[in-house]
């Protein structure tokens, strides 16, 4: 666990390196990445073995947590393209004009424990390749897979201090935050230490972007198909154990869609197998902590307590040879209600709360309600029912008959709300502007064209 003189020896080498690191060309940094790229190829089974180890999450899981990072390396080998400025020609006589983007210096992430690898890798490989240097502080719960990023950064030929990495909590964030030398904070995490973050990058006069906790709905129509979406509904509300920040953990089954929806449900919940995520069968494996698993099922028992339908309890879950771990099976609460703490609170756990609402409407207004407003889904078969609720809906994601519709990296991804704070999503194109600033430069070559004759009033172009 770093302490500030930890942190002070990040940031030194993160700012020693930023000078010779900003003047690489851009297509010297692009090919960093490419060999980055190839390097996480070769060795994705030891890194997705690192996630499953430490977080839990089934291998398979890992895997495509780890190739939608890896996708933003992709995107940002085409750095020299994306960092291309803007030109203009004879804006006034003999004067052109043209714009740049530079980077911003030593950059700074802090990510969440349930993508070790995904997350950090929204944020460093674009930083790096705009010519950034970088200080990752991953989470304390899921530390390893950052290192080995690092290592095969280096192995890839990243100059030494270009990509730093320490571990630890509060302490070290804190120290990263106060410090003059941070010109950008990206953070990942619940609300409460986003809110707070960007306050503090705020008041400081820094960038940031900060995104923070959700509660994600899925709205089926009665027109749906109900296999179809009963499928999707299984893997969204319960792969990952639900520890993912765009986890389906509301259903809003709109008219008569309810009953039908809970029918084609049940078997599936009944089939899926809790084991140890490294497991070759496994299809949902243990929660982060103990901490966090007793968390989850204080809020099954507050929802039977609210009076909630607790159709199928995950605390029933039989544990055989893994006693001691931190598993809870598969949990399904119906007719549950706004009011209730279930609905509200970000549980973070395999459990899937379902309302009923009399139409669409009715169900865009219990989405548009809360608080979080990460993604948001509609199942149905209508093309204008679709189109209405993509329209209407607040929330920063949005898929038609996807679950979980979580942006490519060509994409920006973000949230609304109380989702995010500060104006700027993660990766994409907006990434880029992130990690850059615009410089404006003006010229002109005077030689054998009209002198400006010492005038005091503003100048103006264009005759
Ligand atoms: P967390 O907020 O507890 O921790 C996130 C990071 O902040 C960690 O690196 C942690 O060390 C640090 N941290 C914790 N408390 C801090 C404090 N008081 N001051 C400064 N730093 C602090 O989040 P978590 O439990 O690791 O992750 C789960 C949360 O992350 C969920 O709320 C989930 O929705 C959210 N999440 C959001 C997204 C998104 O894209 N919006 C993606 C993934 C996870």
């Amino acid at each position: 666990m770093a302490n500030g003189a930890d942190v002070d020896t990040a940031l030194s080498a993160a700012s020693a390196a930023f000078p010779e690191w900003a003047a690489t060309p851009a297509l010297g940094r692009a090919r960093v990445m490419f060999r980055f790229k190839e390097l996480i190829d070769q060795h994705r089974q030891e890194i997705t073995g690192l996630i499953t180890a430490e977080h839990g999450k089934v291998l398979s899981d890992a895997d495509g947590s780890l190739q939608r990072g890896l996708e933003v390396v992709e995107f940002a080998c085409g750095i020299p393209h994306l960092l291309k400025g803007e030109f203009s020609s004879d804006i006034g006589r003999g004067v052109d004009c043209h714009s740049v983007r530079e980077p911003l210096g030593v950059c700074v992430g802090i990510s969440p424990f349930n993508f070790p690898a995904m997350v950090p890798m929204w944020m460093f490989p674009l930083a790096i390749a705009c010519g950034n240097t970088f200080v990752m502080k991953p989470s304390e719960k899921t530390p390893s897979c950052a290192v080995r990023l690092a290592e095969l950064l280096q192995e890839a030929g990243l100059p030494p201090g270009v990509f730093n990495v320490i571990h630890g909590d509060k302490e070290a964030v804190d120290a990263l935050l106060t410090d003059q030398r941070v010109a950008a904070v990206s953070f990942v995490g619940s609300t409460p230490v986003a809110e707070s973050i960007y306050r503090q990058a705020a008041e400081r006069g820094i960038r940031a972007q900060s995104l923070g906790g959700a509660k994600n709905h899925m709205v089926v129509l009665p027109d749906a198909d109900m296999e179809q979406a009963a499928d999707a509904l299984i893997g969204a509300a319960y792969g990952s154990a639900g520890e993912r920040c765009m986890a389906i953990s509301v259903a809003v089954a709109v008219g008569d869609a309810g009953d039908g929806l809970r029918d084609a449900l049940l078997p599936r919940i009944a089939a899926i197998k809790v084991r140890p995520g490294d497991q070759p069968d496994a299809d949902m494996g243990p929660l982060i902590t103990r901490e966090h698993l007793e968390k989850v099922a204080s809020y099954i028992q507050a929802g039977k307590d609210e009076g909630a339908d607790l159709v199928v309890d995950g605390r029933d879950l039989e544990h055989s040879s893994w006693q001691g771990g931190f598993f809870l099976g598969p949990t399904l609460f119906d007719h549950a209600t706004p009011d209730m703490s279930i609905y509200r609170d970000e549980i973070f756990g395999p459990v899937l709360t379902m309302l009923r609402a009399a139409n669409l409407g009715d169900a865009l207004g219990i989405v548009n309600g809360h608080e979080y407003a990460n993604g948001a889904a509609v199942f149905t078969r209508s093309g204008k029912a679709a189109r209405d609720f993509a329209t209407r809906v607040d929330a920063g994601m949005v898929g038609v008959n996807i679950p979980i519709p979580v942006p490519m990296a060509f994409y920006s991804f973000g949230g609304h709300k109380r989702s995010i704070f500060g104006d700027s999503n993660v990766q994409g194109a907006e990434g880029v502007r992130f990690y850059t600033r615009t410089k404006t430069i003006t010229s002109r070559w005077p030689e054998g064209l009209p002198g400006q004759g010492g005038s005091l009033d503003m100048p103006t172009l264009g005759d």
